[in-house]
């Protein structure tokens, strides 16, 4: 997809005078104008699509996308990593660091060095400041009309290719030229970097094959990612030889890969009773590839359906086969608490978080099921002193307003919105929510006060904002 981002950021670029590779100083676009040019797009995509709100497997993408950073070169900008409920195999890179994948994508892939390989790709476009680098001097379009444009293209279709048109300057294959030696490149250092972070250097390769085999059979018409690689039969076999030169590693996909596959498959999916049933009858059949995984999707599907006794022992069932786990543990937390067991389900996280104290996925769960079961302010407590070690995470302030909400602190639950949407990039959200806390009644001189200051510091920033022009 990060094709045809260049296609619409390119179309002014003329591709033999850019500066050259790797070198952040010659770059037509500063840093920060890039992250804010991608943090405009992201509103837009979190306008268009949905982003799949689920703890583990933002948690996992995260950890993957950092797995993969820690051996890459020259990483400027911070990586944030989003999955999309969208059953299109396709992946793209905004400028600025925002890594987007569709759960059509995640889903396709069949080992973890397949996702990794696509991560790494991604993660290469923007180490090599290829949509940074696709700009010139001369473009003076401004950022929300440009977000507007890409927002457009990704979604796909007519409506996008319209837009790619409208963008065009210069000829249609000199675009071509250009993407295709961006992907090149992304191809050549992702295959790299795939094989640092020890990962099978071949993900690439077989991964390509899936989508092309994919794509014979739906006909001949193109996934959308490949739609972007149009020569992707000379790249499988230029990802193969690369990868050749990497010593073999044996592959061994992570439990938590292999669960982000089945959450996805029940999240992405709008009809759990029939979602069960498939699943059932694939395992009754023993033509289970994974029994792991199908187990525990056909838990969380059942759950989603509200049957909760056949979704316990289909837990049950897999961790007499395979052993308990965090991740066993979790669900089935959730499971008593949907019951309505609401002690035992405490117990249990309070013994993950006695074995696991500092964990993100497991403090948050813990804390959403105290709120659940009835007991905000001890989730308050928890969460306040968790934000500490963790500023910044939006989904820790958005359970906090929840708390704080049940507790019946208004304004301070206004405030914590208002954190929420600060660390979601909508500023806007910010400041309305924080003139309603304002709004409410607050016996605390110091936080009415410090409510005040962070409005002041918000409205200020948002007034230095240049907003507009690309340089
Ligand atoms: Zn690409």
């Amino acid at each position: 997809m990060v094709g045809y981002l260049l296609v619409v950021l390119s179309v002014q670029a003329d591709p033999i005078r850019l500066p050259d590779l790797g070198d952040p100083a010659d770059s037509t676009l500063s840093i920060t104008r890039e992250k804010e040019l991608g943090s405009e797009v992201m509103r837009q995509v979190r306008r268009q699509q949905t982003i799949v709100d689920d703890l583990i497997v933002k948690e996992y993408m995260s950890d993957l996308g950092y797995r993969l950073l820690e051996h890459a070169d020259a990483a400027l900008h911070d990586f944030q990593l989003f999955v999309v409920d969208d059953n299109a195999v396709n992946a793209f890179a905004l400028p600025g660091g925002y890594l987007v994948f569709n759960s059509g994508l995640i889903l396709t892939t069949e080992n973890e060095s397949e996702l990794a390989a696509v991560v790494a790709h991604e993660i290469s476009h923007v180490t090599q400041r290829h949509l940074a680098r696709s700009f010139s001097h001369n473009s003076k379009m401004s950022a929300p009309l440009l977000a507007t444009m890409i927002a457009g293209v990704f979604i796909g279709g007519e409506v996008g290719e319209a837009a790619v048109v409208a963008a065009g300057a210069g000829s249609a294959q000199s675009r071509i030229n250009f993407t295709r030696k961006h992907e090149h490149e992304a191809d050549r250092v992702g295959i790299d970097l795939l094989a640092r972070s020890g990962f099978v250097a071949d993900g690439m390769a077989t991964l390509f094959e899936k989508m092309q085999r994919q794509s014979r059979l739906r006909g001949g018409a193109p996934l959308e990612y490949l739609s972007t690689h149009p020569v992707y039969e000379t790249r499988i076999a230029e990802a193969r030889a690369r990868a050749e030169k990497y010593s073999a590693v044996t592959p061994t996909d992570s439990e938590v890969y292999r669960l982000v596959r089945a959450r996805l498959r029940v999240l992405t999916n709008e009809t759990p009773h029939q979602l069960a049933a498939d699943i059932e009858s694939v395992l009754d059949a023993e033509q289970t590839s994974d029994e792991l995984m199908d187990r525990y999707a056909l838990a969380m599907a059942l759950l989603e359906g509200s049957q909760f006794r056949k979704a316990a022992l289909q837990l049950d069932i897999a961790v007499q086969r395979f052993g308990s786990s965090k991740y066993l543990e979790l669900l089935k937390a959730d499971i008593q608490l949907r019951q309505g067991q609401d002690e035992q389900a405490l117990q249990i996280m309070q013994a993950l978080r006695n074995r696991y104290p500092a964990d993100h996925i497991v403090t948050l769960e813990y804390a959403r099921m105290l709120i659940d079961a009835g007991r905000a302010a001890s989730a308050q407590d928890m969460l306040e002193e968790y934000v500490i070690f963790r500023p910044g995470d939006p989904d820790i302030y958005k359970l906090l307003a929840r708390a704080t909400k049940v507790v019946g602190d208004n304004a301070q639950s206004h405030a914590y919105m208002a954190e929420y949407f600060l660390a979601s990039d909508e500023a806007d959200k910010a400041i309305s929510h924080i003139e309603t806390a304002l709004g409410n009644p607050i016996d605390d001189y110091h936080e009415e006060s410090g409510l005040r200051a962070r409005l002041r510091e918000l409205k200020g920033q948002q007034q230095g904002d240049p907003g507009g022009e690309i340089e």
